[in-house]
C-alpha cells in the first residue's frame, strides 16, 4: 500500500489470518500483562490489537499512548473467549515480530478517545490530538462526504463551480465586515466576503446559468450561540430561474447529503409553510417539527367571554392563543414558573389549565370561564384528561412568540435522530429595526412579490424569499433577485440609502444590472450546520476542523495576535489613534439580514 504499510489496520478481517502484514499508526491503548504487551494500533481506518513480547522486540517495552509506530507481524485469530464483538477487527490480532517507534509522544493533555471529557478550550488548543479521536475523525469524514455528495449532485445537474474573490468590498448581508488594509493604497480596505452574493449575481449577468461554490464566508458578529465568524456555505444561483427551481435544486442536494451520511431517503418535495403561518403556528420562522404542540388560536372561543383578562385583550384587537403542552407532571410551582417565564418573554401573563377526568379544568381562572369556553379550549387544543393547556392573551405577535418559546422549552423530539425539513416561504421584504427603521429581512437584492405593494406598504410587502429549516435550525436562505435596476434603486430608496450613497457603494453593481440581466434566483446552505445535525452534534464546532472559540479566538495558533509595528507602519495604521477613536466612538453594529 505505502512504504510503511501493506494493510490498513481497521480493514483486517479473520479471513486474513496467517497473512504477514506491515501496519503503521498510533498506540491507542497499552496493556502490559506480565511480560507480554498488548496495544491497540489505530490508523485512519480503525484499530487492531497488536500482541508483542518485549523480550524479543525491545522497542515494545517503552511504548506509551499516542506513540506513532510501525509494526510487522502476522494476523491470527484471537484466543477463544477473548474476542471483542464491539470491534470490526475484534476476532483477530497481529502478533508483532518487529516494531519501530517512528515518533514518540509527549505526555497527553487529555485522553485521545471518545470517552474523553476534556474542556473545549484544551481540545482546541491541541486540536491535532482532538481530531485523532474516532468521533472527530468520523466528523471530518462526514464533512468530506457531504461536500462530495453536493459536488456530485450539482455537477450532474450542469452547475459550474466558480470561485469568487475573498478580498472584496463590503457585501451588505447585514453583519459587520472583517476588513483587510491595503498596503498599496493606504487608508483603503478590502472586506472579507460575508457571502459571494453580488459576485454570483454578476456571474448570472455574465451568462453562467448555473453556478455553485463551496464558499468560505466571514461575518464579524458578536458572540452568538453556536456561530462562527468564519463559516462555509454551499452558495448557488441559477438564471432564468424562479423560486421553485431553487427549491427543487436544493432539495436534490440535501437529499443526496442525507442519503450519503445517514443512508436514508428523504421524501421529496419537502413541506412548505409561509412565514406568516410559521409565526402564527410556531411563533418562530424556524419551526422545530420534531414534536407537535402547535399554537392554536382560541380568540373565537373567548369572543364573548366574561373573563376580563381575555375580554380586554380581545376588545383591543388582540388574540388568545394556546398550546396543549400534553400530559405532564407539573406541580403548582412549576406551572406558576411558566407564568413567570411568559412574563420574562414579554407577555402580560399566562393562563394554565389542567384537564380533569370528565373534561373539567383545574386552573386559577376556571371559575371565570363558561362551560362552552372550557369545552372550546379542550376541543380546539384536542386535549385529553391530564393535558396541560397554556394560554396567552396578547397581540398576535407576542402571543405566538411567547408560546413558541415555551413550546421549545417544553417540547422534546420523540426520536433524536429524526430529520424534519421545512421550507419557510414568503418572508417579508423588510423588518423593523429596534430603532424603528426598515431593514432588509433577507438582503437588499431580494425581489418583492409586487413592486407596487412594496412601494405603497413597504412594511407589509412580501418577498420572494425562503429559508430551509431542519429540526428547528435555519439551514440556509435564498431568494429571487431583483434584475431590474429601477426596482433595485427603489429598494435602496425605501431603505433610506440615497441615490448618491447607492451610487458610491453599489454603482458598479447597478451598472452591471443595466446590461441585459436575466431573471435569477439562488440560495446558500450552511454546510457546518447541515453536517453537525446529520452527525448528531449539538455544536457546529464539532464538524469544523479548526474552529474559533465563542470570542473568535483560536487557542491553538493564538490568532488573532498583535503584529509588529513595522507591519502596521507599512499599512499606514496608527494603532494608538485607532484604539482611542474606537473606544470613544464605537458605531452601532449594523443589523443582520
Ligand atoms: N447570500 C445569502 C446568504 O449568505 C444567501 C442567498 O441569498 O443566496 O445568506
Amino acid at each position: 500500500m505505502t512504504v510503511y504499510r501493506s494493510h490498513a489496520a481497521g480493514e483486517l478481517r479473520s479471513d486474513q489470518a496467517g497473512a504477514d502484514v506491515r501496519l503503521a499508526g498510533w498506540v491507542a491503548r497499552v496493556r502490559d500483562l506480565g511480560g507480554i504487551s498488548f496495544f491497540d494500533l489505530r490508523d485512519g481506518t480503525g484499530v487492531i490489537q497488536v500482541v508483542v513480547d518485549p523480550a524479543s522486540v525491545p522497542a515494545a517495552s517503552g511504548l506509551r499512548m499516542e506513540y506513532c509506530v510501525a509494526v510487522e507481524g502476522t494476523v491470527r485469530p484471537r484466543p477463544e473467549g477473548t474476542e471483542n464483538p464491539d470491534l470490526a477487527t475484534g476476532d483477530i490480532e497481529v502478533a508483532a515480530d518487529r516494531l519501530e517507534v517512528l515518533s514518540a509522544s509527549a505526555p497527553l493533555p487529555f485522553m485521545v478517545d471518545d470517552r474523553s471529557d476534556a474542556e473545549e478550550r484544551i481540545r482546541l488548543r491541541h486540536r491535532y490530538l482532538d481530531l485523532r479521536r474516532p468521533r472527530m475523525a468520523a466528523n471530518l469524514q462526514a464533512r468530506s462526504s457531504a461536500i462530495r455528495a453536493i459536488r456530485e449532485t450539482l455537477d450532474g445537474m450542469g452547475f459550474l463551480d466558480v470561485e469568487t474573490p475573498t478580498l472584496v468590498n463590503s457585501t451588505p448581508e447585514g453583519a459587520r465586515d472583517f476588513l483587510v488594509p491595503s498596503r498599496l493604497r493606504p487608508g483603503h480596505f478590502y472586506a472579507l466576503p460575508q457571502s459571494p452574493q453580488l459576485f454570483k449575481q454578476l456571474l448570472m449577468i455574465a451568462g453562467v446559468e448555473r453556478y455553485y461554490q463551496i464558499a468560505r464566508c466571514y461575518r464579524d458578529e458578536d458572540t452568538r450561540a453556536d456561530r462562527q465568524v468564519e463559516f462555509t456555505q454551499l452558495d448557488l444561483e441559477g438564471s432564468f430561474w424562479g423560486r421553485d427551481d431553487v427549491l427543487d435544486a436544493i432539495e436534490q442536494v440535501v437529499a443526496a447529503v442525507v442519503e450519503r451520511l445517514r443512508g436514508v431517503e428523504v421524501a421529496l418535495p419537502l413541506p412548505r409553510i409561509t412565514y406568516q403561518e410559521a409565526m402564527a403556528r410556531y411563533g418562530t420562522d424556524k419551526p422545530d417539527l420534531r414534536f407537535g404542540m402547535e399554537i392554536a388560536d382560541l380568540s373565537e372561543v373567548f369572543a364573548g367571554t366574561r373573563f376580563r383578562g381575555f375580554g380586554q385583550v380581545l376588545a383591543g384587537g388582540g388574540v388568545v392563543r394556546g398550546i396543549n403542552a400534553a400530559a405532564r407532571k407539573a406541580s403548582r410551582a412549576e406551572l406558576d414558573g411558566l407564568v413567570e417565564r411568559a412574563k420574562s418573554l414579554g407577555a402580560a401573563g399566562l393562563v394554565w389549565a389542567v384537564v380533569q377526568d370528565g373534561g373539567g379544568l383545574r386552573s386559577p381562572v376556571a371559575k371565570f370561564l363558561s362551560a362552552p369556553e372550557k369545552a372550546g379550549m379542550v376541543g380546539t387544543l384536542e386535549a385529553s384528561p391530564g393535558d396541560v393547556l397554556l394560554l396567552v392573551a396578547d397581540s398576535a405577535e407576542v402571543a405566538s412568540k411567547v408560546l413558541g418559546r415555551i413550546r421549545l422549552d417544553l417540547g422534546s423530539p420523540e426520536e433524536h435522530e429524526s430529520l424534519y425539513f421545512l421550507w419557510v416561504v414568503d418572508f417579508p421584504v423588510f423588518e423593523l429595526t429596534e430603532q424603528g427603521d426598515l431593514a432588509p429581512s433577507h438582503h437588499p437584492f431580494t425581489a418583492p412579490v409586487s413592486v407596487e405593494e412594496m412601494r405603497e406598504r413597504p412594511s407589509h410587502a412580501v418577498a420572494q424569499a425562503y429559508d430551509l429549516v431542519l429540526n428547528g435550525s435555519e439551514l440556509g436562505s435564498g431568494s429571487v433577485r431583483i434584475h431590474d435596476p429601477t426596482v433595485q434603486r427603489a429598494v435602496f430608496e425605501i431603505l433610506g440609502i440615497s441615490e448618491d450613497e447607492a451610487e458610491s457603494r453599489f454603482g458598479w453593481f447597478l451598472e452591471a444590472l443595466r446590461y441585459g440581466t436575466p431573471p435569477h434566483a439562488g440560495f446558500a446552505i450552511g454546510i457546518d450546520r447541515l453536517v453537525a445535525i446529520l452527525q448528531n452534534e449539538s455544536s457546529i464546532r464539532e464538524v469544523i476542523p479548526f474552529p474559533k472559540t465563542q470570542s473568535g479566538g483560536d487557542p491553538l495558533t493564538t490568532a488573532p495576535t498583535r503584529v509588529v509595528d513595522t507591519q502596521l507602519g507599512e499599512l499606514g495604521i496608527d494603532l494608538a489613534a485607532a484604539t482611542k477613536a474606537a473606544l470613544s466612538d464605537r458605531p452601532a453594529p449594523p443589523r443582520r439580514a
